[in-house]
């Protein structure tokens, strides 16, 4: 179907992305399909063990995965000194380390990785309106670029979450958007009556990471919608609070520098 998207299992369980496989990036996004992914939260891994074994296929160790308390802001945590576990409460979570996966938890929320492939650093941001009004994909970049990254070497994927399809809002999330981001949030909405717009997130957070230097054609998204496809993903708007996606990531071991 999409080719910028691979899916595994039968049903699908997880998927993976082509262009950052190409770079030697570990990851993976859960489906619908893949059991045992629980609500994060401290301090037990919301990973159990069904989910943990489609993970470690991945080449992802389910024992050392690294996660937030997610409070829809743009706050970074590190998670270089940690062996796996809750790093703290944020939405962006940063490593340097090798082989140490970071994990954010989603439902129509847009899960992005913003990868360093010359020098081994990634980053991870959960991100909904809140997260776009406060600039969590900008702070993600960011925080790479002061640990050293060039912006225009980093390589950010947006994973399957809510479209501008399926997205619509009302003035408490117009106004905050409209006060943060005079000059664009209009480009990213479209009236869709009186007090409503079709909100679309992904060129609110592509256009951000653009801003914080990141090269467009080096922005990954499949546009593959969770509202539209309740056959593979969970949708909060859809379905309300029926279960959640992983998208998990891990540097390669050190040294497997990509171009
Ligand atoms: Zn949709």
């Amino acid at each position: 179907m999409n080719a910028a998207i691979k899916f595994h299992g039968e049903p699908p369980t997880s998927l993976t992305l082509p262009a950052l496989e190409a770079l030697g990036l570990r990851h993976a996004s859960t489906t619908r399909h893949c059991p045992g992914i629980a609500h994060p939260s401290e301090p037990v891994s919301p990973v159990r063990p069904e989910a943990a074994a489609i993970l470690a296929r991945h080449g992802l160790n389910p024992a050392r995965v690294t996660f937030l308390r997610q409070v829809h802001g743009a706050g970074v945590q590190r998670a270089d000194s940690l062996q796996g576990g809750c790093a703290g409460a944020g939405d962006v979570l940063l490593t340097t380390k090798p082989k140490l996966p970071l994990a954010v938890f989603t439902a129509d929320c847009l899960a992005i990785v913003v990868f360093d492939p010359v020098e081994q650093r990634l980053a991870l941001a959960h991100v909904g309106w809140r997260g776009t009004v406060r600039g969590a994909s900008g702070a993600a970049v960011r925080a790479l670029v002061e640990e050293g990254a060039r912006p225009e070497q980093l390589m950010a994927a947006i994973f399957p979450s809510i479209g501008p399809c399926c997205y619509e809002v009302d003035p408490p999330v117009i106004e905050p958007l409209a006060a943060a981001f005079r000059d664009r949030w209009e480009a990213w909405t479209r009236p869709a009556g009186p007090g409503r717009w079709q909100l679309d997130l992904w060129a609110a957070n592509e256009s951000q990471l653009c801003a914080a230097g990141v090269p467009a054609d080096r922005i990954v998204n499949p546009r593959l919608c969770t509202a539209c496809r309740p056959d593979l993903f969970f949708s909060y708007r859809k379905e309300g609070s029926r279960g959640r996606l992983v998208t998990c990531a891990a540097l390669p071991i050190g040294g497997e520098a990509s171009p």
